[in-house]
């Protein structure tokens, strides 16, 4: 398998395509895991919030890859952003996961103690606990309120993003400011895999809806982590590195934005 890869704001290595694991659990969830990475993914994205770090952590074990080879990123929960919690939380998920260490640990929502968590992060990223830390689910009023306290930038930004709900302008903001955007629900959560100027550009190069969303992501300069636990369907999202979509078809995908976004999508909290 093909895989290409980022480089973020500190150097890490990001792959492109990453295995979101939300909505999988017990056996499937770790044989998932395993299974992707035999198939060649080197990224897996769970949070303390979807329950399943255990699963995840087994799965990457399953799987014979060496540890160093896996971009690991997890979450904690805003009911954890405290000051005092967050370093017990991190210490939770890496005994979930049995790591010694994570490379992205994210705040899942702007919400909570954002500054003094974020400060936390921060000490773990210096202790080099952590490879690089981010957010989920910042606005560009939640970073800018961010960065007049942080001492580190978020390297990541992972916000709901697909063609009927893009972000577009939050995706540029992000770019500007050398964070990364990353795209979840990057297929809508297969909500937008029906959509018909999709489904004709699919047809025009002989390539599935989803090949075609995901191919769209990489060349908005995003990377992006298709949940499946489907290995024919880790395959397909994964073999996208092989043609390239026209200007024109850039702008069709982008214009079907319907502005409703598919998952949760909270503005308008902010702890400044
Ligand atoms: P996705 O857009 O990745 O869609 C996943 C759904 O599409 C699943 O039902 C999956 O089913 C199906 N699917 C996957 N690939 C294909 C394909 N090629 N053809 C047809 N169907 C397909 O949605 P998610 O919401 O899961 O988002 C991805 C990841 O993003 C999450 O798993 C999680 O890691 C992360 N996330 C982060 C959030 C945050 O706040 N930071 C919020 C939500 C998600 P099946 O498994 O049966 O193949």
């Amino acid at each position: 398998m093909h895989m290409e890869d980022i480089i973020l704001e500190n150097g890490i290595k990001v792959p492109k395509i990453g295995l979101g694991m939300w909505d999988a659990y017990g056996d499937e969830a770790s044989e998932a895991v395993s299974t992707a990475l035999k198939l060649g993914y080197r990224r897996v994205d769970t949070a303390m919030f979807y329950k399943n770090e255990p699963e995840v952590g087994r799965g990457i074990r399953m799987s014979g890859i060496p540890r160093e080879e896996i971009f690991v990123s997890t979450k904690i929960w805003f009911t954890d952003m405290e000051v005092d919690k967050v370093r017990t939380t991190f210490e939770k998920s890496l005994d979930n996961l049995q790591l010694d260490y994570i490379d992205m640990y994210m705040l899942h929502w702007p919400m909570g103690d954002v500054a003094g968590s974020w400060t936390v992060l921060e000490e773990l990223y210096e202790e080099g606990k952590v490879k690089s830390i981010g957010v989920c689910n910042f606005q560009k009023h939640h970073m800018e309120a961010l960065l007049k306290t942080a001492k580190i930038k978020p390297m990541i930004n992972q916000i709901e993003s697909h063609p009927t709900f893009s972000q577009n302008d939050l995706v540029c903001y992000c770019q500007e400011q050398g964070i990364q955007p990353e795209a979840w629900s990057p297929l809508g959560r297969g909500d937008d895999l029906n959509h018909p100027v999709i489904r004709e550009i699919a047809q025009r190069y002989g390539k599935t809806t989803a090949q075609i969303i995901l191919r769209w992501h990489m060349q908005r300069g995003m990377t992006a982590i298709p949940k499946s636990v489907k290995e024919h369907r880790m395959i397909e999202n994964a073999s996208i590195f092989d043609f390239r979509l026209t200007d024109d078809e850039m702008e069709v995908i982008l214009a079907q934005e319907t502005g409703i976004p598919r998952g949760g999508y909270r503005d308008g909290y902010t702890w400044e």
